[in-house]
């Protein structure tokens, strides 16, 4: 990767809006860094935060917690845009009226073991891109180096690959891998598939996010009047929330790329068409309604 495409890359990342700019590292970079309890800087980190979300640390977080998405998501994140059509993201929510994480305790991370990919990797910062002449996306490390983190002065150094699998991050990223390319995918698809449309984006932070809601489309009898899911790949997806995300992924490009992977019903098109027309006449109905009581007011009042 070339310096100029480090730069697009930053300028597509979640520190694009941050004054701190960071470092490209190479794959076998030594990174000088270590954080512990000692440090005098103990949690200043996580006293500003701005941490972005993928769906896996949602789904660990709301497992540790023991709530649904809808919770977690209503207590625990904010929304944010990731590209310029709107493409929702979400980060960690501070506490009400500050700038630290929620998370945060005297004694360091309250959910260290289920913690956000983004503060295991820090202070290094994984990127992504895809260029448009290749199929694969390709992965760049950086270096953030804020002047309140004092981990640079400590003495330890490994190679990033080492810091890497310290952190735990193997299983975030290999968990996180389809949905980044999604990410990767559509940002790079621009004019070709159009502007999405507010439905495609309310299906893409469902199937994302908040996957118990998703769970509730995917059993809804919509969905199955409308897709032909066999009972026992429903079972699971019933049972199991990263089955249910990995699903949800591939519909995603279903429905945003025409990447064929569900079975559409043969009659389901004619289905859909009966609903929207019960549903028209129901309006139409309500609407003829409200009219006859509106004028039966009028006529009381007249008289
Ligand atoms: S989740 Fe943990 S490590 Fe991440 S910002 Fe919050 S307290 Fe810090
Ligand atoms: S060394 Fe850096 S990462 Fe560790 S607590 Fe200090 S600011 Fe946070």
């Amino acid at each position: 990767m070339n310096e100029a495409e480090f730069k697009d890359l930053i300028e597509d990342s979640p520190f694009a809006g941050s004054p701190v700019k960071p470092t490209m590292l190479a794959e076998d970079a030594k990174l000088q860094f270590r954080c512990h309890r000692d440090v005098k800087c103990w949690n200043a980190c996580c006293s500003n935060i701005d941490i972005p979300l993928t769906p896996y640390d949602v789904l660990r977080l709301k497992k540790r917690l023991d709530m649904s998405s809808g919770e977690f998501l209503k207590q625990y994140s904010v929304p944010f845009e990731m590209d310029k059509d709107g493409m929702p993201g979400i980060k960690l929510n501070p506490v009400e009226g500050g700038t630290a994480c929620q998370f945060m305790t005297p004694e360091g991370c309250g959910v260290y073991e289920d913690r956000p990919t983004a503060c295991r990797y820090y202070p290094v910062a994984l990127l992504t891109m895809r260029r448009s002449d290749e199929y694969v996306d390709r992965s760049a490390y950086a270096l953030v180096r804020e002047p309140h983190c004092l981990g640079h002065f400590e003495d330890k150094i490994q190679t990033i690959e080492e810091y890497r699998h310290e952190q735990g991050v193997d299983e975030y990223d290999r968990k996180g891998h389809a949905w980044r390319q999604l990410v990767v995918k559509r940002k790079s698809a621009g004019p070709a598939i159009g502007k999405p449309t507010p439905v495609s984006n309310q299906l893409f932070f469902m199937a994302s996010y908040d996957v118990d809601r998703f769970r509730a489309f995917v059993m809804s009898p919509s969905f199955n009047d409308t897709y032909d899911i066999p009972v026992e790949i429903m079972a699971t997806l019933i049972a199991d929330d990263e089955a249910l995300l990995d699903f949800g992924l591939n519909f995603l490009r279903h429905a945003l790329f025409g990447e064929k992977f569900v079975e559409e019903r043969p009659d389901a098109y004619e289905k859909r068409l009966a609903r929207r027309r019960a549903l028209a006449e129901q309006e139409k109905e309500a609407a003829f309604q409200q009219k006859m009581a509106l004028e039966d007011d009028k006529y009381s009042a007249d008289h």
